[in-house]
This record gives C-alpha cells, sequence and structure tokens, in this order.
C-alpha cells in the first residue's frame, strides 16, 4: 500500500518543520490544516499543524507515526499558513513560535507531566527519605495525580524538581505523560416533545399522562407553545431545559418525570460561546461635509492604492468615517478588521459601533479566556457571515474567510508592535499583508502618523487624506508651557502641581468640568534612596532601581516583577532613613485627593487594569462622570472619546523628551498631541498644561502650534542625515548571557563577523540601556540596511552566520534574537 507523510509545524521555537509517517487508517482523511498529535523528543507530545502531505519518504532516518487526528475539518483557512510563514521569513523568527502567537491556546493541547506515588515502594535502612520527600509523597498520597506546577503550589518548596528526581531514583515514585485538552466545550440541556410535529394524537395521548399533575401539564403547555409545535408552518424551534424552566415555573425533577414517561426527551448540545447577543444595529450617523469629503476621497483612493492614510486631528471624527467604511463592506457581504493598539479602546468602540451595526461586531483580545478565544475563532471558520471584527493585534490571526477592508486606527502607536516574546512583529505592517493576500484595502489612521507612515503617503505610494477640523468646528486645545524651574524657584509649586495647573484645574473642577492628569510612569515613586549616604535599592536580577508601590507597600521591579520591601534601616550606613523620591501615578492620585478631597478620582495604569473589566469600569465611570478626575498613562492618551474634560495637565514632560533613542521625538510628539487631543472634544475649547524644565524644547512649540507638519519636516531632515527609517531599515540584533565578560567577548567576534559580510552597516555591540534584565547581561548590534537592498539576501546571510557561530561551543549558552523594524 502506498505510505504518506505529512509535514507538520510544531509549537516550539524551531526553524523547521518535521515529517511524520501517516498511519493507513488515517490516510486520505489528514489534510493541510488539520490539528494532529504527534510524539517529539523523549517523551512529550503537541498539537502540530499539518502543512504538506506527500508520498516521498524522507532519505536517512526514521520517522514516528502520527499518534491521533484531532480534527475533521482544517482549523485554519487560507491564507493563514502563508501570512505566518510571511511573518516568521520578516522577522526572523521560528515558524512555531508564529503558530504558538497565532492560535488561542485552547486548542493547542499538549502532553504535561503528572506524578504519583508508587505503591510498591517501602521506606527501608537505605532507602530513607529526608523531609522534603516525606511531604512531597504524603501530598501525593493524599492527592493522587499530581503536576510538578501543583506540588511547588501546596507544598512552597521553590526546586520541587530536585525532590522529584531524588525520589524517582529511589523509585518511590512514578511519571507519565498525558495528553491535557484545555478547551472545554459548553453543552447545555434541551428539552424536546417525543411526539412528531402535527401528531396531534400523540398529544392527546400526552395530556392524558400529565392528568392530575398540575405542574407536568404546565410545563408540557410550556413546552407545546415555547417550540411552536402547533405551528405546522415553521419548523420546531430548540427549547432549552432552562427557557422552559423559567416559563413554567417548575423544576428539572419536573422535567425528569415528564422524561420517565416517555413524553419529553432530554439531550445535550455543544454551545458556541460567542452568542450573537440580539442587538439590532441602528441608522448610520450623518456625516459632516468635512466628514463627507473625506469619505469620497478614501473610496477614490482605494482605486489607485491599496493602502490609504487618513490623516485627521484628533476629535476630527475619524471613527464615524471608519463606520461608513466599515457599512459599506458589511451591505457587500464582506468581512472588516478593525486594529485598535490598545484594549483599553475596545470598549468605547464597541458600544460605538454596536449602536449601528447590532450583533454584527465581534470583539477579540487577549483579555478573553482561552475558551470564548476558541469559540470565536471556531465561529469565523464555520461562517462567512459578514462582521466587523474589533480587536487587538492577535485579531489579525483570526480565520477571516472574505475580508475585504482593515482599519488601523492609530497607526503610529508603538503597542502595535510585539516586544517579547517572538516574533515581534509590528500589527500594523502585518495588517497591510493580510490585506493583500486577501485582497482587501487597508486605511490606516492617525491625528499623529508615525514618519514613516507619512513618508510613503505624501510621496504617492499610499494614498493620502487629511481632515484638518475637528467635529462640530471646536478648536484645537490650547497649549500653554510651564516651566517648572522658575516655577519651583518662585515657589509656587505644590508637590508635582505648578500652581497654574492647580488652578485651572480648580476652576474646570467648579464649573462641574472634567480633567486628565498623564504620567507615563506607574507605582508611587520611581526612586528609594538613604538620606545619609545616597544607597539606591536596586533590582538583583536587571540593572535598574526599584519602584515603590505604597498599596503594596514593596519596592517592585518593572522589568522582572521580583518584590521587595522597603528597608526601615539603610544596609549600607545602617541609618534609619530611606526615603522615596519622584512622582508615580500612585502617588499624583495621593496628592489630587488632598488637594480636592470632595472629588471623584479615578486613576488608569498598568495596575488598576490587570482584570477583564479593569478598563471597562474607569472608562465607563470616567465617560458618565461618576469619576470627574482622571490620573493615567499612556494608557489615558490613546483615542479615547470623553466629552466633559476641559484639562489635560501633563505632568512631566522630561522623560518623554529625553529618552535616548532615534525615535524618542517622534514619541514624545505623539504622545503629548494625542493627550491634548483628549481635551474639549465636545463644548469649548480646552486647555492643555505641559510641566517641563527644559520650556525652549523645539518639539513644544510646534505642539503649541498644533503644528504636525512642522515637526515632521524637522524630524525627516534629521532622519535623512543620520540615515534612519524611512531612508534605512533597520534590524537590532540582541545577544545575551549570564557571564558579562563572556558576553563582552562573544559579541565583538559575533559583531566583527557581521562586519565581514555587512561592512560599516554594522554599529555596536553596545550596551543598551538597562543592561541586563532577569539575570541575563544584553548588547545589541545595530545593522542599517539600505531600503532598496534585498532583504530576502540579508535574512539569509544572518540565519546562515548564526548557523557558523552556533558551531563554536561557548556560543551555545547565548542567547540571540532579532528585532526587525524597532519601535
Ligand atoms: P477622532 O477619532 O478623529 O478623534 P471621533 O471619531 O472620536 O474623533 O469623533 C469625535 C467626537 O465627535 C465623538 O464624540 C463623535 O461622536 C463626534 N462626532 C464625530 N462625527 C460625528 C457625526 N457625523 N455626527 C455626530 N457626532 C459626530
Ligand atoms: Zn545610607
Ligand atoms: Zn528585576
Amino acid at each position: 500500500m502506498q505510505q504518506y507523510y505529512a509535514e507538520v509545524l510544531l509549537p516550539l521555537p524551531l526553524y523547521s518543520t518535521f515529517t511524520y509517517h501517516i498511519p493507513d487508517e488515517m490516510v486520505g482523511k489528514i489534510k493541510v490544516g488539520y490539528r494532529v498529535i504527534v510524539p517529539f523528543g523523549r517523551k512529550k507530545s503537541y498539537t502540530a499543524i499539518v502543512t504538506a502531505v506527500s508520498p516521498i519518504a524522507p532519505q536517512g532516518y526514521e520517522v514516528k507515526d502520527i499518534t491521533m487526528m484531532l480534527d475533521d475539518y482544517p482549523i485554519i483557512r487560507h491564507p493563514q499558513l502563508k501570512l505566518w510563514e510571511w511573518i516568521s521569513e520578516y522577522y526572523l523568527s521560528a515558524p512555531g513560535d508564529v503558530y504558538k502567537a497565532a492560535i488561542p491556546a485552547g486548542l493547542k493541547v499538549e502532553s504535561e507531566t503528572f506524578i504519583e506515588l508508587n505503591n510498591d515502594f517501602e521506606e527501608n535502612e537505605e532507602n530513607r527519605l529526608n523531609e522534603r520527600e516525606i511531604i512531597v509523597c504524603q501530598l501525593l498520597d493524599h492527592n493522587g495525580r499530581m503536576t510538578p506546577a501543583e506540588i511547588e503550589k501546596k507544598t512552597g518548596f521553590k526546586n520541587v524538581e530536585a525532590v522529584v528526581s531524588h525520589l524517582l531514583e529511589r523509585e518511590a515514585i512514578i511519571i507519565s505523560e498525558k495528553l491535557v485538552e484545555r478547551y472545554r466545550s459548553r453543552k447545555e440541556t434541551y428539552v424536546k416533545l417525543t411526539a412528531i410535529q402535527g401528531d396531534n394524537n400523540a398529544i392527546h395521548v400526552a395530556f392524558e399522562k400529565v392528568k392530575g399533575a398540575k405542574k407536568q401539564e404546565t410545563t408540557l403547555l410550556a413546552l407545546i407553545e415555547l417550540s411552536g409545535f402547533t405551528q405546522k408552518a415553521t419548523p420546531l424551534k430548540e427549547v432549552s431545559r432552562q427557557e422552559l424552566l423559567e416559563r413554567s415555573g417548575t423544576t428539572p425533577a419536573i422535567v425528569k418525570a415528564m422524561a420517565d414517561k416517555g413524553i419529553v426527551e432530554i439531550y445535550k448540545k455543544e454551545i458556541n460561546r460567542f452568542r450573537y447577543n440580539g442587538l439590532v444595529g441602528g441608522e448610520l450617523p450623518k456625516l459632516s461635509e468635512a466628514q463627507s469629503k473625506a469619505l469620497d476621497e478614501i473610496h477614490r483612493s482605494f482605486i489607485s492604492h491599496d493602502i490609504s492614510l487618513l490623516h485627521g486631528v484628533t476629535s476630527s471624527g475619524k471613527t464615524e468615517i471608519y463606520i461608513h467604511l466599515i457599512s459599506y463592506i458589511l451591505n457587500q457581504g464582506n468581512q472588516a478588521l478593525y486594529l485598535v493598539p490598545e484594549i483599553a479602546l475596545t470598549t468605547q468602540l464597541t458600544h460605538r459601533l454596536q449602536r449601528v451595526f447590532g450583533d454584527k461586531v465581534i470583539i477579540y483580545h487577549s483579555k478573553f479566556s482561552d475558551n470564548e478565544r476558541v469559540d470565536i475563532w471556531k465561529k469565523l471558520l464555520t461562517s462567512r457571515e459578514p462582521c466587523v471584527v474589533i480587536g487587538a493585534r492577535s485579531s489579525l490571526f483570526l480565520p477571516f474567510s472574505n475580508l475585504s477592508l482593515v482599519i488601523v486606527d492609530e497607526e503610529h502607536e508603538s503597542s502595535y508592535k510585539q516586544q517579547d516574546p517572538a516574533p515581534r512583529y509590528n500589527a500594523r505592517d502585518v495588517a497591510t499583508v493580510l490585506a493583500s493576500m486577501h485582497g482587501a484595502k487597508t486605511l490606516l489612521g492617525s491625528a499623529t502618523p508615525s514618519i514613516e507612515t507619512y513618508f510613503k503617503a505624501t510621496s504617492g505610494k499610499y494614498g493620502f487624506i487629511e481632515l484638518s477640523e475637528r467635529f462640530d468646528g471646536v478648536k484645537l486645545p490650547e497649549i500653554e508651557i510651564i516651566d517648572m524651574n522658575l516655577a519651583r524657584r518662585k515657589r509656587t509649586t505644590t508637590g508635582t502641581f505648578s500652581e497654574r495647573t492647580r488652578t485651572l484645574a480648580t476652576e474646570a473642577i467648579s464649573r462641574g468640568e472634567q480633567v486628565i492628569f498623564f504620567l507615563n510612569r506607574r507605582g508611587y515613586a520611581p526612586l528609594a534612596r538613604c538620606k545619609q549616604c545616597g544607597w539606591v535599592p536596586k533590582c538583583e536580577n536587571c540593572d535598574v532601581s526599584l519602584t515603590y508601590h505604597r498599596r503594596y507597600n514593596q519596592l517592585i521591579c518593572h522589568y522582572c516583577g521580583s518584590t521587595h520591601p522597603l528597608p526601615n534601616i539603610c544596609p549600607a550606613c545602617k541609618d534609619p532613613g530611606v526615603d522615596v523620591l519622584g512622582y508615580g501615578t500612585e502617588r499624583v492620585e495621593d496628592e489630587v485627593e488632598t488637594t480636592f478631597p470632595d472629588v471623584k478620582i479615578a486613576r488608569m495604569d498598568l495596575d488598576t487594569t490587570r482584570n477583564k473589566d479593569g478598563y471597562e469600569n474607569i472608562i465607563d465611570d470616567f465617560s458618565k462622570r461618576r469619576s470627574q478626575i482622571l490620573v493615567g498613562t499612556q494608557m489615558v492618551t490613546k483615542g479615547l472619546d470623553f466629552d466633559g474634560v476641559s484639562l489635560v495637565g501633563v505632568i512631566n514632560a522630561d522623560s518623554l523628551i529625553n529618552f535616548p533613542d532615534f525615535r524618542a521625538t517622534e514619541r514624545a510628539f505623539n504622545m503629548l498631541e494625542q493627550v491634548a487631543g483628549r481635551a474639549g472634544r465636545r463644548q469649548a475649547q480646552g486647555i492643555v498644561t505641559i510641566q517641563t524644565t527644559q520650556p525652549s524644547h523645539p518639539i513644544l512649540s510646534f505642539l503649541k502650534n498644533h503644528d504636525y507638519k512642522g515637526y515632521y519636516e524637522d524630524e525627516i531632515d534629521e532622519r535623512k542625515r543620520f540615515n534612519y527609517p524611512p531612508f534605512t531599515r533597520l534590524i537590532y540584533i540582541y545577544l545575551k548571557h549570564r557571564d558579562n565578560d563572556t558576553l563582552t567577548e562573544l559579541s565583538v567576534i559575533y559583531s566583527n563577523k557581521l562586519r565581514e559580510l555587512f561592512g560599516n552597516r554594522v554599529f555596536g555591540p553596545e550596551e543598551p540601556m538597562i543592561g541586563r534584565i532577569q539575570s541575563l547581561y544584553i548588547r545589541k548590534i545595530m545593522l542599517k540596511i539600505e531600503v532598496n537592498a534585498s532583504m530576502k539576501k540579508v535574512k539569509a546571510i544572518l540565519r546562515e552566520t548564526f548557523e557558523q557561530m552556533h558551531q563554536n561551543p561557548r556560543m551555545k549558552r547565548l542567547v540571540i534574537y532579532y528585532d526587525v523594524d524597532p519601535m
């Protein structure tokens, strides 16, 4: 019989696919896009995705059999595999890493290690267990089979592997691998009549059987009504037990009794958690003249360009234009994807879109549970219905069937770039690739486009549409730069606030208006220091000082998450005077509370938005004016729409302006212009105060005049002069190692090797601003490539170099990864 082999992709950071033999009984059934379970390594099993099937046997090694098929239909759709391939190729990351990022965890069955007691084991003289080992054995005796993680959690032991391996040596335990499916489908109970629709005789018999049992009779009537049994023209409706009980006011026992009599049948049915919410849409918003004109221009520009930029100032009404575009797409029966840079933004947007599109709106992001995400995935996989998906980065990977429009809102946002783990992709750029694979159009939107995008738009590569006035003619906010050095000399500051900011806030509050304070730092204070000797507590794993969080009364490392108590006594000089310095959002909130004791204040940062509804509650409260002052990090700068805000206070612009990176100016301008854009969106012109110790910094004068073009001209000159994007492409190569000296040596060897190949396109190695994270020292090598050079070739050379260098056994412990188009 002809033998067949499958190429499969494993969810591991490996650079190739693997070949497995297809057992006879699966031949003809397994196809591209199916999930299969395969053995890999000594004991493990993984969910792999079939990428090809072939009758050609691989030569030179023995192939293992596929263990199991998980699907009877492909769980991905064309062109998803092609998109994964593109990402792994372009961003120099392993295909397995892309697969891992793309598929919800619930679709990846994996084997897990389980530990259980060996009942034949007897403790004797030679076989004495120590205390920790005894504790573990007792635990296993009590609980039966457990995973190492569970044991760790229950015992609190740090290094449970050591204990386990000792126990294994003594044959006190047995270890096994078991497949674990994380996805749980939801089943619901349904009830139906055993009588066939139209069989009136059977119904009479049923009523005979419940005679005298009042509750059964009520239930029978309810079921007949709910299922539409008597309406012969329409098919029977399925009735859930829940629905039936609610209608009849009876209990499951009653229904069970009726089933025992053979009147009804109880059955279970798998339910997709993603349910259309039954919302019906409403009318499209009427566009202003400027908006209609922009909409027309977008339609026209799509004729000649696959990608277009909508540059519209803050609050110009870009969202309403998107809504019109989406409506056009849905009416054609197609699908649209609406990408936002931050989950926080989905909340407001969902409401705005649902008002128009009802239950055609689907939301997808990482705060959904695994099960919910799988259900949304399956929904899209099995239907071709028109819909609009609102989502963050990961929604790019959904199985769209007929995508015809992708909107990337706030396209300049650096949070579109995934930093860690691999693949380090930019969702905005991948979105354009996804769109082109579907033959769809991409609309990039922003009030402060990225330098690269604006360059492409003004040089004709992208279509370009401008909207330069706010909706309803509201003026852009007035910007006041406040010199904090001067204010401090005059002693007019209180805490972190200048007198001017405080006065404006007091006035706004007394008029019943709202205020936003922005600071790009979370926690209470970014630094602790001994007053006596200047000692500063630092993280032991990373080269950073620790941030003090008052809520937990702990010093926390923002890079590795480790926590430490704030010492009462300085460990260096034994003086009891360790102080905290500087401001984070927690401290600003505190100060605001003291200044405005009767005002309701909310704070939005990473610490207050950890759970799924975190954002929703804060944003909802502020929108409905249940809170009057909002303190927050960059989360408050992005496209949120609040109509009562008349003042935005930027607490400290210095740290934004002074970042040592070629994108610092761009990032600072965008962030400040965006946060300013939250002011005065509806009624009169708003005010923005920017507190800084560098009031004459050029970027601030561009901001003052809302002069995007001026800033752009300045910045693009700079980029050209120093050969930065968009005039070159950058690849950062990161090298990490536990030992600093070894790293210094190896990174020089590596960069010299690259210099042989790329000449003066190679810069570094240099130590990045934070030179050590999680106990690994870091070096960065920068590669600047001409825009017209073949990136394919560059990447092939990089891969080859990597292979060669890894021949050197010392390189084995070196961690290397790439950041293509770094942000
Ligand atoms: P942008 O995304 O450009 O910052 P938005 O789309 O959020 O601006 O619009 C700003 C405000 O103006 C919103 O509150 C929005 O509801 C309102 N708005 C914009 N266009 C219209 C319209 N055509 N009809 C009614 N309200 C509109
Ligand atoms: Zn000290
Ligand atoms: Zn740390």
